[in-house]
């Protein structure tokens, strides 16, 4: 179905290509995510690479006005906050991720059980650039 293996840097991959993967269990059909070659349910080694649809719903989130030094460098501060938050996956597991498009300047507005949809950030020089898993309300 995919490329992507169980090397964690395919998540990242995966992320490039717009894609949210994970894995599934072929014993007791639970998803992780990020993919993972033993289930940490059953600990069964049959799991496979599966691509999420990407849609979730917003379980729990902070808004931050002291970032840590990396989200700093990318332009966050007291007073340009920024938003993460829990996201369940309509598969079922639950991601953290930078959360888009809310009113972060009214925390109160933004809504535990909001449908969300991935999309991704990319952040970096030209020579370093990361793309990182991020979240907007649908
Ligand atoms: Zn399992």
């Amino acid at each position: 179905m995919t490329d992507y293996t169980m090397a964690s840097k395919d998540f990242y991959k995966a992320l490039n290509d717009s894609l949210l993967i994970g894995s599934k269990c072929k014993q007791c059909g639970a998803y992780t995510a990020p993919q993972r070659k033993i289930c940490p349910k059953c600990q069964s080694d049959q799991t496979e690479i599966i691509t999420f649809s990407g849609k979730g719903k917003l379980l729990a989130y902070t808004v931050i006005s002291v970032p840590p030094v990396k989200m700093a460098e990318a332009g966050y501060d007291g007073k340009n906050p920024y938003c993460v938050g829990i996201i369940a996956l309509d598969e079922g597991p639950r991601v953290s991720a930078q959360i888009l498009n809310v009113d972060v300047g009214h925390p109160e507005n933004i809504k535990i059980g909001t449908e969300m949809v991935m999309t991704t950030i990319t952040r970096g020089d030209e020579d370093q650039k990361s793309t990182y898993l991020a979240f907007q309300p649908e």
